[in-house]
């Protein structure tokens, strides 16, 4: 067996791992198995490039290995599940910036050296280019380290316009003049500057399906990047994370009802400050007591989680609540909107790391039609995932996102800090409802005082 073949039949079981590793993390039951495969798909893929390559010298290459893996260990140890989108974005963003490295280090040493070669080489650095930085201010924007909210200014689209076509335009001299090394830096330039443009523009609601696009940009860099060196493994890897990237944008934009096109180009999120809609009402809030009182009578409850529930770590007090509500009688469900908290799957994770039964979880569309049913909704930490302004209001820049119906249920209580906003930056039309009241305070604490109820009413 020569090295080579060793090194293809490697890269054919690692290829494998990735795309069963990926399979199950569609599920949160076998999501931690889907790391595992990955992870150990991707040892192997090195192992196996080290092994095959012509290095005479490992030296560097161990440095590098070292501080990578120890800043990866640091960063992701250090990271808090709220912190989560911005990792992702700091990850990916530098993903793309070593493909970047991969293709001008190969035009460096080899020049472009065919049709196919220069085309996947431009590329490489276009898209690489803009994936970098653009991650690079989806990062600051989350990380609050620059304002969140859109930045608009006059003539921007045509500034984006002129970009795009001095990227064209240089793209077509460099294809036809490949050894200009000048025509390869001002499109590298343009399209690091093209990224900061493209996502300055976009913020609010719409941060998590930009963090999904340039997700799947870093594949399809990768994937061009492995056409530049002739890395098959490269290849297939890129399209793996390009395909499912762009599947998962796809269907976070269904979720939010938008278009791609309108979340990339369509500057939503310029969100301004809104009062809820019709004539200002008080939002009237409710003791913990008071509550306890009327969720001992229920029969059914829905409990509707969101970000505020990751912010407290509530979900094992969540837990103890939904099994009390269920020793006196009552059914419990969980309702999961596909983009509560600050990650694809955010609910979920943070419900299995409870012991929550899968059974009780719902889908939105599942939980929906028996909201009418329910006695109670519980919605802990949620803002945005139930405002609905969203169904009527036009003018609100949620319109047409589907929510859960929580005002739907007989009475709903809003577990929450204050009156503040949420991700969007809109005011909650809810917590004015008849049927809606206020427990305000951290959620965790409100939900253990909730348990505390109802263990003393247990003994008496
Ligand atoms: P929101 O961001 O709309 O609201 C969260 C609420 O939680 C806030 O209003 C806040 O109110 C409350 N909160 C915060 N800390 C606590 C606490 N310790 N105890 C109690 N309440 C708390 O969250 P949703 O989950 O409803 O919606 C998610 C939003 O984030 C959507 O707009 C979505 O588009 C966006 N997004 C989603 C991503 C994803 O992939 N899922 C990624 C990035 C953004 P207060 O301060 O008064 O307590």
């Amino acid at each position: 067996m020569n090295n080579e073949f060793l090194m293809n039949l490697i890269y054919i079981i690692s290829s494998c791992l990735f795309a069963f590793g990926l399979k199950f993390l569609g599920s949160p039951v076998t999501a931690r198995r889907g790391n595992i495969l990955s992870a150990s798909g991707m040892f192997l893929a090195i192992i196996a490039t080290l092994a095959g390559s012509h290095v005479i010298s490992f030296q560097w290459i161990l440095i590098g290995i070292l501080i990578g893996a120890s800043l990866g260990a640091l960063v992701a140890f250090k990271a808090a599940m709220t912190q989560m989108p911005e990792m992702i974005a700091l990850l990916h963003g530098c993903g793309a910036l070593a493909s970047v490295f991969i293709g001008w280090i190969a035009y460096c040493v080899h020049g472009a050296t065919d049709l196919t070669n220069t085309i996947t080489l431009y590329l490489s650095i276009v898209i690489g280019g803009l994936t970098f930085t653009g991650s690079a201010i989806a990062w600051g924007k989350l990380s609050e380290h620059i304002p969140g909210k859109p930045i608009l200014f006059t003539g921007q689209k045509w500034l984006n316009t002129g970009i795009i076509s001095a990227i064209l335009v240089l793209g077509v001299m460099f294809i036809m003049q490949p050894a200009r090394y000048d025509l390869f830096l001002i499109i590298l330039g343009l399209s690091c500057l093209f990224g900061i443009f493209m996502v300055i523009p976009i913020g609010g609601a719409d941060m998590p399906v930009v963090i999904s696009v340039l997700n799947s940009y870093s594949g399809v860099v990768a994937c061009t990047t492995g056409f530049v060196i002739h890395n098959t493994l490269l290849i297939v890897v890129g399209s793996l994370v390009g395909a499912n990237g762009m599947i998962l944008s796809i269907i976070m934009c269904k979720a939010m009802n938008r278009s791609i096109t309108n979340v990339l180009f369509g500057a939503f999120g310029s969100v301004v400050k809104k009062s809820a809609t019709g004539e200002k009402k008080e939002a009237k809030a409710i003791s913990v007591e008071d509550a306890f009182l009327i969720l001992e009578n229920a029969k059914s409850v829905v409990i509707i989680p969101g970000y505020g529930l990751a912010v407290a770590q509530a979900q094992h007090a969540v837990r103890e609540l939904g099994e009390f509500l269920e020793k006196n009688g009552c059914d419990v469900k969980y309702a999961i909107h596909p983009v509560a908290g600050r990650m694809p799957g955010h609910m979920n994770v943070l419900l299995a790391e409870a012991n929550i039964s899968y059974d009780q979880l719902m889908e939105m569309d599942a939980i929906n039609p028996l909201m009418e049913n329910a006695d109670a909704a519980i919605v802990i930490g949620a803002n945005d995932v139930v405002n609905p302004a969203s169904r009527h209001d036009k003018s609100s820049p949620i319109y047409g996102m589907p929510i859960i119906n929580a005002d739907k249920a007989k009475t709903v209580f809003v577990l929450k800090r204050s009156m503040a906003t949420g991700f969007a930056g809109i005011e909650n039309e809810l917590f004015y409802y008849d049927n809606c009241r206020m427990i305000f305070g951290d959620a965790k604490q409100t939900v253990q005082a909730l348990v505390a109820e109802f263990k003393s009413g247990q003994s008496r």
